[in-house]
Formats: structure tokens, C-alpha cells, sequence
């Protein structure tokens, strides 16, 4: 399974890449949602949400951890923020590598339907 995901971690297409680490890359969505949006994405192949197995978990966590250590750094973490994982159709998947968008800078409406 390879995604556009996979080839930005590989450096095959360029990306505003903003932390990186040995588990997971991070980077600008390429059509922001907020001000501050960026994708936080495992270079293990997950496909899904739905595909993750509980030996998955502490790369999940990873993903969480990393998307609010970066909000402290930039200074918007008291402000708030807000994180979001989309899954499969109805969830408004697009690209099927598991990834964490980071919402930021400006007041953010409710959501739903
Ligand atoms: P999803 O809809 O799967 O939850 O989120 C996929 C996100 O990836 C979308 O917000 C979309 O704008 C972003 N995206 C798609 N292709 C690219 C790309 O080539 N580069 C970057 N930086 N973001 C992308």
C-alpha cells in the first residue's frame, strides 16, 4: 500500500516538513482547513484507524503526543486546538495512510453532519 503520504516521507514529492522523528513525520496540509493545519503521519504503513491493531497503540499515542508537544512549541497549546483522525468514507478519508490533522489559530466551529 503506498500513498502520497508515503512518498513525502520518502522525500519523493516536497512537503513543508515542520518535525520529524523515527517514528512519525509531520508536516503543512497542502489545503489548509485553519491557519494552522498540519498532518501528523506513522512511517509504519497503517491504512486506517480501522486497520489498527493494539501493537499500534503506542505509535497512536506517539501521534497525539508529538501534534500537542508541537502546539506548546508554536504557542498556540493554551489558545486550543483541535485533532482529528478520519476514517474510511463517511469519515471523509482521502488519503489511506492512518494521519492526525492539528487544527490551530483561529476559534473553530462545532462540527457534525
Ligand atoms: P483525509 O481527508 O484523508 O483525512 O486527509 C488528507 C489530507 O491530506 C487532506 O487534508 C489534504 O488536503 C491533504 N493532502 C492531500 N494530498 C497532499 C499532498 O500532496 N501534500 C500535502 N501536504 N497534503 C496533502
Amino acid at each position: 500500500m503506498d500513498t502520497i503520504f508515503h512518498k513525502i516521507i520518502r522525500r519523493e514529492i516536497p512537503a513543508e516538513i515542520v518535525y520529524e522523528d523515527e517514528h512519525l513525520v509531520a508536516f503543512r496540509d497542502i489545503g489548509p482547513q485553519a491557519p494552522v493545519h498540519v498532518l501528523f503521519v506513522p512511517k509504519q504503513t497503517i491504512p486506517t484507524l480501522d486497520a489498527a491493531k493494539p501493537e499500534h497503540a503506542e505509535l497512536i499515542g506517539r501521534l497525539a503526543l508529538a501534534a500537542a508537544e508541537y502546539a506548546r512549541s508554536e504557542g498556540f497549546a493554551e489558545a486550543g486546538y483541535r485533532v482529528v483522525m478520519n476514517c474510511n468514507g463517511h469519515g471523509g478519508q482521502t488519503v489511506y495512510q492512518l494521519h492526525l490533522h492539528l487544527l490551530a489559530g483561529a476559534q473553530l466551529g462545532h462540527f457534525g453532519a
